[in-house]
């Protein structure tokens, strides 16, 4: 459904690069306008179609550590229940942090994305706030009437455990089960074919239904999470740790947006 907008776009961007540096057409003379201005209909330009949105979710905040009573207040999962707030999330045995790895991935992925016409919405806007909370991470891609949503976290598991897994809502909370499926099915695809390996401990060839994940339950448009990777690996923490590595997972998340998009 999205096709036409993304793609007129993206042409709209590529028409207007091709045609750096053309010359202008000329000026029509006053001769030229006047036989035409009263009999000859001027065609209508057909105005750009509006930019898709998507919504980028780096995991945690760099201040939620600092803010335990804030982070551990309960709030709606979706299914009926509560969960805390948020939490602060994994690291490396080396102490990088999870909320500095999704929040620079965002950044990396929301330049990959904007560069190809795409309007990128975050949830957070730093990365040493507190929160927000995770039903207001789920709930802000409908207020920004995103056409997908994509949370951005890595795993913390045991040292021999690798690899990358996209979770989603299952069972579905929202009419947009299907969709999330494709989205986490897609990103798990340009994970996969970038190289990264699907999680061998957990999910089923990179894909895990949750049904606790309080940001996927809330959100009403489709959404999936990326798990990028296990922290506690040495060669993975290595790779997220890496300006180099970040770009590499980047990239493939990127690619996996762009392909929902086209679909
Ligand atoms: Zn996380």
């Amino acid at each position: 459904m999205v096709t036409p907008i993304r793609s007129a776009a993206v042409a709209a961007l590529a028409a207007a690069a091709l045609c750096t540096g053309c010359t202008p057409p000329p000026e029509p003379g006053p001769a030229a306008a006047d036989t035409t201005s009263r009999t000859t209909p001027v065609a209508a330009r057909t105005p750009d179609p509006p930019a898709p949105v998507v919504l980028l979710d780096p995991g945690h905040n760099g201040g939620n550590a600092a803010a335990r009573t804030a982070i551990t207040r309960q709030v709606p999962d979706g299914r009926g229940g509560t969960k805390p707030c948020n939490t602060t999330g994994t690291s490396t045995s080396d102490g990088y942090p999870e909320h500095a790895f999704t929040w620079d991935l965002a950044q990396r992925v929301r330049t990959r994305l904007e560069a190809a016409g795409v309007r990128v919405v975050m949830t957070r806007t730093d990365d040493d706030g507190v929160g927000p909370c995770v039903d207001e991470r789920g709930a802000a891609a409908r207020r920004a009437s995103a056409v997908a949503a994509v949370s951005l976290h890595a795993d913390g598991s045991s040292p021999s455990a690798r690899g990358f897994h996209v979770a989603y809502a299952d069972p579905p909370v929202h009419g947009t089960g299907p969709e999330s499926l494709r989205l986490a099915t897609t990103l798990r695809d340009a994970l996969r074919s970038d190289g990264i390996p699907p999680a061998d401990y957990i999910g089923r060839d990179g894909l895990d239904g949750r049904d606790d994940l309080a940001g996927l339950n809330t959100s009403a448009v489709p959404t999936a999470l990326v798990e990028a990777g296990n922290m506690r690996n040495p060669a993975e923490a290595a790779a997220m740790s890496s300006p180099q590595g970040r770009d590499r997972y980047a990239a493939a998340v990127s690619a996996g947006v762009l392909a929902h998009l086209e679909r």
